[in-house]
């Protein structure tokens, strides 16, 4: 029977895990993923088609695109003394990290809750995973990040700045003094950069085991599945002999090079769904039924009344509204739900529904 084959054969702790959960398609409002819900203008639409239609989809993809990644480079404000590394979303130079540093017994350590990547990429590489609470304000624990450090000398350390799923900064000086006591590596994952305008890139000058993590997904990309890792190019070369050849296919890296000649359109996107996400915030607070975290990224973090996330979330489902519902996945998220910034129109929609839900 292959079931007993499976179970012998694939690793315990994979056979523990359940298959990361995406969204069904068809929801007719999508708040729970953090992608931005414009497209492009129809005019850069056609130009791109125009552009995609003249590709040669029968070759292999340039292997090192070093014209496209120092044009990203420029985007995103990486000083020429670093490099960049492109992995098919930064999902994959996460995975990579964790390869690189593998060995039996080393440490991944993050704060929690946090990005599940952190989590999910130490178990598929055999990493032992340590997870710190955050304090109850979603600060980082100095005191016991110190301590974990100490005790576990974790081989890499992840900071989502923002945080995700908080959508907080951790408080420049906090971070400082982890980088600066960090035995290993450390990634700062700035995948919400676009909306908080705080960054630790200028920063690799300053650390030389510090590593900044950023994406197109939340800008307006996620189709193209692009992620940039930046830093020093002794890091970066050992971490890509780990990256399978043609990772960013021919398709994406023409998008990509595209979007790197049209910066503004996505900035401007971005600047406006920043006022609308201090809109979406000023209104739930107004609403005496939640409880809403400030958020630096373009999604709000809500506590709802005691064990109502589950049914306001689901009754948002029925009516074709999907957030995102984060009851049950750790204790500082009790009573949780996440929604991303839509258009002003879902936004509206989604929380018509959450007060209808909240007093139902
Ligand atoms: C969404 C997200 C990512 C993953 O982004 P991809 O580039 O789409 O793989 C990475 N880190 C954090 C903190 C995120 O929230």
């Amino acid at each position: 029977m292959a079931i007993d084959r499976v179970a012998a054969l694939i690793r315990p702790n994979i056979l523990r895990r359940r298959a990361y959960a995406v969204a069904p398609p068809g929801m007719q409002v999508k708040l729970d993923a953090m992608e931005n819900p414009y497209q492009l203008p129809e005019s850069l639409r056609l130009e791109l088609a125009a552009e995609l239609a003249q590709l040669a989809l029968n070759r292999y993809p340039e292997g090192a695109p070093l014209s496209l990644k120092r044009q990203l480079a420029d985007w995103l404000g990486v000083d020429p003394a670093f490099e960049l590394m492109l992995g098919n979303g930064s999902d994959e130079l996460i995975l990579l990290l964790a390869m690189a540093v593998a060995k039996p017994q080393a440490v991944l350590l993050a704060p929690e809750p946090s990005f599940v990547m952190y989590q999910a990429v130490a178990e598929y590489t055999g990493m032992q995973y340590v997870g710190v609470p955050l304090r109850d304000d979603f600060s980082l624990d100095l005191p016991a990040m110190q301590a974990a450090i100490e005790q576990f000398c974790p081989a890499l350390i992840f900071l989502a700045y923002p945080n995700n799923p908080t959508g907080n900064l951790f408080a420049v000086r906090d971070i400082e003094e982890i980088i600066a006591q960090a035995p290993g590596l450390v990634v700062v994952d700035e995948a919400y950069f676009p909306f908080a305008g705080a960054s630790f890139m200028p920063r690799l000058a300053d650390f030389d085991h510090l590593l900044v993590l950023r994406t197109l997904s939340k800008i307006g990309l996620a189709g193209i599945r692009v992620g940039a890792l930046a830093g020093s190019a002794q890091w970066l070369h050992e971490i890509d002999k780990l990256r399978l050849p043609y990772n960013i296919n021919v398709l994406s890296q023409a998008v990509l090079e595209f979007a790197c000649r049209h910066p503004a359109v996505f900035e401007q996107q971005a600047r406006q769904i920043c006022l609308d996400r201090e809109h979406v915030l000023q209104q739930l607070r107004a609403a005496p039924d939640f409880q809403v975290f400030s958020s630096a990224a373009n999604f709000l973090l809500l506590r709802v009344a005691t064990g109502q996330a589950k049914p306001i979330w689901a009754r948002l489902q029925q009516h074709g509204v999907l957030i995102k519902l984060l009851d049950g996945v750790h204790p500082l998220l009790t009573d949780c739900l996440r929604l991303t910034i839509g258009t002003p129109e879902e936004n509206t929609r989604c929380l018509e529904l959450l007060s209808a839900a909240a007093i139902a």
